[in-house]
């Protein structure tokens, strides 16, 4: 199990809405192979979105690509203490995850859990448990679009991190596609989620 926070399973199978965000370009700074804690930098507002979206009863699960792990740039404990360095930085906010879960694999690994696919939804105890409630993907690649939509979540593509480079890829892919949108930056992510209405706005 790749999992750095676990999610209760008590809140995996609440109706509860669900924000799942990316970590690297969303959350903070988009460093290749971050695995040293003090090259770890918040987004402006980001902790903040995620201290609001707790606030308003939204469960929030971070889904991350680490390949620099099974490429060997870095280490399980490295990532560990990346990861313990980006927790106490939104404590500070008021902010944390209720669940957090990465793919350490390369792409020829071929591993279930590296995005778009969707294991780390299965890691998290989420699989099948998505139909009844509001659920969110917010990241900063097409390949989160993918998994989002994979799992019939309403999508943010955001434009931090790799995000303003994807925009006209995920704008050509998504074409028509209510339930994908583009917004600045996770901030701005969250404010629509909020904002979605309690019924029939999401899928
Ligand atoms: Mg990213
Ligand atoms: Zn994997």
């Amino acid at each position: 199990m790749s999992v750095w926070i676990p999610l209760d399973e008590n809140l995996a199978a609440s109706a509860r809405p669900l924000l799942l965000v990316d970590r690297d370009g969303v959350v903070i700074e988009d460093r290749d192979y971050l695995g040293d804690p003090s090259g770890v930098v918040l987004l402006p507002g980001a902790a903040e979105a995620l201290a609001l979206a707790r606030a308003g009863g939204w469960l929030v699960v971070g889904v991350s690509n680490q390949s620099g792990i099974g490429r060997r740039r870095f280490g399980e404990a490295d990532f560990a203490a990346v990861m313990s360095r980006l927790d106490a930085l939104l404590a500070r906010a008021g902010a944390r995850f209720d669940g957090f879960y990465y793919c350490p694999h390369v792409p020829a690994d071929r591993c279930a859990c590296r995005k778009p696919l969707t294991g780390l939804i299965d890691q998290a105890g989420l699989s099948g448990r998505l139909g009844g409630r509001k659920v969110w993907m917010v990241g900063d690649k097409a390949d989160d679009i993918a998994l989002g939509r994979s799992l019939g979540a309403r999508c943010v593509l955001v434009r931090t991190g790799h995000g303003a480079r994807e925009e006209a890829s995920v704008r050509e892919r998504w074409a028509g596609d209510p339930d994908v949108s583009i917004r600045a930056d996770l901030a701005a992510a969250v404010d629509l989620a909020l904002a979605d209405p309690p019924e029939g706005g999401g899928s």
